[in-house]
């Protein structure tokens, strides 16, 4: 490989915090939050978009506020979050499903706003269009990171940062050790989600309650589609018939989720394996692919599948979404295991309820491991295990293939941002590491704000 010697330069300070999130997606929004509560620390965030939400905005269901047991698992800021968004008419009701444990619809818009509105409030300093390239680092303890974006190059000092890149950017350059995939490395394909208008949802909701040998689900019985929001998964027959008659799909399942508009829907199908969201060759390729895809996509739903006969795309998602990256190895790394055998923590900072759901790294298809009831998730997986100063939550945190496969979905994320913002702020308060926080004080923090611990 060619290389060049970069000279080094001395480079402006462009702020210097107790807090720094980086990354602004449904685990940094509430972990700047958590950090700012009590008005006492500065708290900035930064993000490389030109807006707040991360996957929050790319038109998905946030998945899991409920449990297997049908209770609310996810509380806290993140149901808070919810009840700003169910307000301003942004949001469904937490509908339970047999598949997904349960489905919360919002508006991918509202969600921008009502994200910043929370910070505004909290009083984070919110900085965009910045992408943190590297991490400063010294004698193993993190004091910050470098920035790139318009201005050039410059440096934001913290005590403590939290990365919430979703990909582990910053512990990644300040030497965390960072794993990517199942044992060879296969990662879940990312999706380039778009919005069909036009649709008649009440034909293709007839078509699976009616005729459900035809129109086949997985897993969910026909009855969960005769009211209210859902999303189908399945139809796997309507599309081997569309395979027969020539048209390319991607996906071995049809997922579509009903908008909060009456004729829309969010589809889910596009799909690009392979993909290393880390290198921007493959994740542009990732993009191209995907958006050729949206159109044997609307074909096959036009032709094979009731109610979409007169469907047209109003928008697709301003970037496709990634499912899996880098995950760091923390003082705990996460199993299914624990999820599955439901395992105790003395240190458990938030509860999932999302079952093992991995789309695999090749083929079309997904395997799903159900558990019994709601798991516990320790506070380990949000500190590294070499690096001071420094926690990480979200997608990235500390968790092997199969259990990052579950915490992935958006409410689990949040609720773990929200436990990596309150450490940070009981940490700098208590004078200790983040590594050294009375996790007992972080608990009874969440639970204070009404977060659910199991
Ligand atoms: C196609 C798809 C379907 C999914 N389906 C569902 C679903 O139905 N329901 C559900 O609940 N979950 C779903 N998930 C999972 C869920 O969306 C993600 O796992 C979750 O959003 C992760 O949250 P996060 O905050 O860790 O990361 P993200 O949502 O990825 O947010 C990371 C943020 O950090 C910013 N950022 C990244 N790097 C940098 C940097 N270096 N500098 C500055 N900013 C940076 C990004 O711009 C982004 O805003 C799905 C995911 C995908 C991709």
């Amino acid at each position: 490989m060619k290389t060049i010697n970069e000279p080094a330069r001395e480079i402006k300070v462009r702020a210097d915090v107790d807090v720094l999130v980086v990354g602004g997606g449904p685990a940094g929004i509430m972990a700047a939050e958590a950090a700012a509560r009590d008005g006492k620390l500065k708290v900035m965030l930064i993000e490389s978009r030109g807006y707040l939400g991360g996957n929050l905005t790319i038109g998905l269901p946030i998945l899991a506020y409920l449990g297997p047991k049908g209770n609310q698992v996810v509380k806290g800021s993140a149901e808070k979050f919810y009840q700003r968004l169910r307000a301003r008419n942004a949001a469904s009701e937490h509908k339970p499903c047999k598949l997904h444990m349960s489905l919360t619809i919002i508006d991918p818009d509202e969600a921008k706003t009502v994200a910043w509105q929370m910070l505004d409030e909290a009083g984070v300093e919110v900085l965009m269009y910045v992408f943190a390239t590297d991490a400063i680092v010294e004698d193993g303890r993190i004091k910050g990171v470098i920035i790139e974006s318009k201005a050039g190059r410059e440096a934001i000092l913290a005590k403590t940062v939290i990365d919430c890149t979703g990909d582990g950017d910053v512990a990644f350059r300040a030497g965390v050790e960072c794993h990517k995939g199942d044992e060879k490395g296969g990662m879940q394909p990312p999706t380039l989600m778009y919005c069909l208008k036009g649709v008649d949802v009440q034909r293709l909701r007839d078509a699976i309650t009616e005729e459900p040998e035809k129109f086949d689900m997985d897993v969910m019985p026909h009855e969960q589609f005769r009211k209210g929001k859902f999303i189908t998964v399945g139809l796997r027959g309507r599309i081997n018939e569309a395979r027969k008659a020539g048209i390319d799909i991607p996906v071995d399942r049809t997922i579509l989720i009903t908008g909060l508009a009456d004729d829309e829907i969010w589809v889910n199908m596009t799909r690009v394996n392979g993909v290393d969201p880390t290198d921007p060759s493959s994740y542009t390729r990732g993009e191209h692919d995907a958006r050729k895809q949206i159109y044997s996509v609307t074909e096959y739903l036009r032709r094979f599948v009731p109610g979409f006969e007169k469907a047209y795309m109003v928008r697709s998602a301003a970037f496709t979404g990634i499912r899996e990256s880098r995950v760091i190895v923390g003082k705990y790394v996460f199993t299914a295991e624990d999820i599955l055998q439901g395992r105790h923590f003395d240190d458990a900072i938030a509860v999932g309820g999302y079952p093992v759901d991995i789309h695999h790294a090749e083929g079309g298809d997904c395997t799903m491991i159900f558990c019994d009831d709601a798991y516990q998730i320790p506070y380990g997986t949000l500190v590294p295990a070499n690096v001071e100063g420094l926690l990480v939550a979200g997608r990235c945190s500390s968790m092997n293939h199969e259990a990052m496969a579950a915490t992935r979905v958006m409410s689990t994320c949040m609720a773990l941002g929200e436990a990596a913002g309150t450490a940070a702020r009981i940490a700098l308060e208590d004078g200790v590491d983040p590594s050294k926080v009375d996790v007992k004080r972080v608990q009874k923090a969440l639970l204070e704000n009404g977060a659910y611990l199991g």
